[in-house]
């Protein structure tokens, strides 16, 4: 991968029962650098045959693999977790290349992605049962913790690293087999890992990558022999694989959309503050589940601050391809959104936010970046006089624009949140600990942050939002996700009192 030059086009190969194959046939659908807007790879539209076959391969494979003795399965993820950091650069390299974001943003996907690994190499450790002995006369109780067999996850564009290792390590260490769906407009990420997977030498099925849209998705949705399927990205999607994955039966986890809203109280810390939030607003072209894109401001004299203050430093943020050489170090780069059609969706809901009314404060239409002209960029665009349920306060935009808001008190700002569809991520800037306690007790959200405008939490806690923003009781990542991967029996035991007393070696 790091000997391509742009101009190469890369067909993406499947990874099924240890061998890269090719689809049978469902044809190929370009991939784009969205700095550029050119084709660098081709993926495969993998049909239901092809899925079939990864879920053959990676039942057959569950019987040996649950068998492994747990330290030792831990171990093959050891080894990915040193590859993964040997080839930190490399793979954040790739996530900049098919997904637009920052070096500093992709290699802190990568650092994630990698704490993930981490966290799952303490299997041996989560998956320790529970016990009472004695839970009644002669009888113990104890309870056991099983995999389950063939496991499937669909990822989305913004995340091609970090989102499927919030599930993969724990899948794998904990004896299950696991088939990933990348997303079709990000599949170069996880062939790397493919690569360092074969090298490894895992069991071959083990771990198996179909590519595809959603023709794979609904067939590990439907197979009998796939026991649990975690979803992530948009909402009416999680909505659909929530209900087709109860339907057919599944364990499922299904993430979505979100809107998270910055709450500014008058005694914020300003300047931190806003630092905190451009990084929050433009990080990833605020492609991210966890971006900030509502700000609320509590009081007529923080509303108008905020606004000149985030105004100005928005209009610092630099737009460019985050792969040029001048600027692959900087720490507030942007670059563009995934492709075209998300661009043009982006410019409707601008166009929408100035018919409703809202005043368009900092316009990023037409920004072109020289060199880059076909590019996929969108700079920051900020709308002020923004009214809770306006199309571009209730709609998740996905990208680079920011809406601001007005409140009256603390209780207002907190119930323009709770009557938002979303509830994924929210934060609150303010010196005080009363307001912070609130806030933290009554939103209505997954994730709070107090004065941390990204409160996405780190691998060892879970992660999942709230609503709209997630259909499914058990959250990704961490030590929560075991309880998906994992059933629980019970084993009532007594003893054979005649043996005990017959015992004569006691
Ligand atoms: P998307 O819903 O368009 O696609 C996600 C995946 O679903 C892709 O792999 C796609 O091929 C597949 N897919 C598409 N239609 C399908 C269908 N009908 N049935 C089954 N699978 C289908 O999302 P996206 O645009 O790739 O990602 C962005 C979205 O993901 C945003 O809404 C973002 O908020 C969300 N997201 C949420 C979280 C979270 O933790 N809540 C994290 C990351 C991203």
């Amino acid at each position: 991968m790091s000997t391509e030059t742009e101009n190469t086009v890369t067909v993406v190969r499947n990874y099924v029962d240890g061998k890269f194959v090719d689809s049978e046939g469902g044809g190929f659908l370009d991939v784009e650098n969205p700095s550029s807007g050119r084709v660098i790879g081709k993926v495969p539209l993998s049909t239901a045959g092809d899925t079939l076959r990864a879920i053959e391969a990676a039942r057959k494979a569950y019987t040996g693999w649950r068998n492994v003795p747990a330290p030792r399965r831990v171990s093959y993820l050891y080894k990915l977790y040193n590859l993964m950091i040997e080839h930190e650069d490399d793979l954040a390299r790739a996530i900049a290349r098919e997904n637009g974001k920052s070096m500093p943003d992709a290699l802190a996907e990568m650092k994630r992605a990698i704490e993930n690994v981490e966290v799952a190499c303490g299997m041996p450790i989560h998956q320790q049962g529970e016990n009472l002995i004695g839970s009644a006369a002669d009888v113990d109780g104890e309870v056991i913790r099983l995999p389950l067999g063939v496991f499937g996850m669909v990822a989305p564009f913004n995340f091609p690293a970090m989102v499927p290792f919030w599930f993969i390590p724990y899948a794998i260490a904990a004896g299950n087999t696991y088939i990933v769906k990348p997303s079709e407009q990000v599949p170069f990420t996880m062939q790397l890992i493919a690569e360092y997977v074969d090298e490894i030498g895992f069991p071959p099925g083990v771990f198996n990558i179909v590519n595809g849209d959603r023709v794979v998705a609904e067939t590990l949705i439907e197979s009998p022999a796939v026991k649990g399927v975690s979803f992530v990205g948009s909402t009416p999607v999680a909505r659909q694989v929530a209900k087709r994955s109860s339907e057919f039966g599944k364990r499922f986890q299904a993430m979505g959309g979100a809107k998270n809203h910055l709450v500014v109280m008058p005694d914020a810390h300003l300047d931190e503050a806003v630092r905190n939030m451009i990084t929050s607003c433009y990080g990833c072209a605020g492609q991210r589940c966890m971006a900030a894109s509502a700000i609320v401001c509590v009081g007529d004299e923080t509303y108008r601050e905020v606004i000149d203050r985030f105004v100005e430093a928005s209009k610092n943020v630099i737009v460019a391809d985050p792969l040029s050489a001048s600027v692959a170090d900087e720490k507030m780069v942007m670059g563009p959104v995934i492709s075209a059609k998300a661009k043009d969706r982006i410019l409707g809901l601008i166009q929408d936010g100035i018919d409703e009314g809202a005043t368009l404060k900092l316009d990023g239409r037409g920004i072109v970046v020289a060199g880059n002209e076909t590019g996929h960029f969108i700079g920051p665009t900020v709308f002020v006089d923004v009214k809770p349920g306006m199309k571009i306060h209730r709609t998740e935009i996905f990208g680079p624009v920011v809406v601001i808001l007005k409140s009256a008190s603390l209780d207002d700002a907190i119930r323009i949140i709770n009557e938002h569809e979303y509830g994924n991520g929210a934060s609150i800037y303010t010196q005080s600990g009363f307001y912070a306690r609130r806030f933290k007790l009554e939103v209505e959200a997954g994730m709070i942050g107090i004065n941390i405008g990204i409160p996405a939490p780190v691998a060892y806690l879970p992660f999942g939002g709230m609503k709209s923003s997630r259909f499914s009781d058990i959250k990704a990542q961490g030590t929560a996700v075991i309880n998906f991967f994992t059933e629980d029996k019970i084993i009532t035991e007594r003893y054979w009192e005649d043996e005990w007393k017959s015992d004569n070696y006691r």
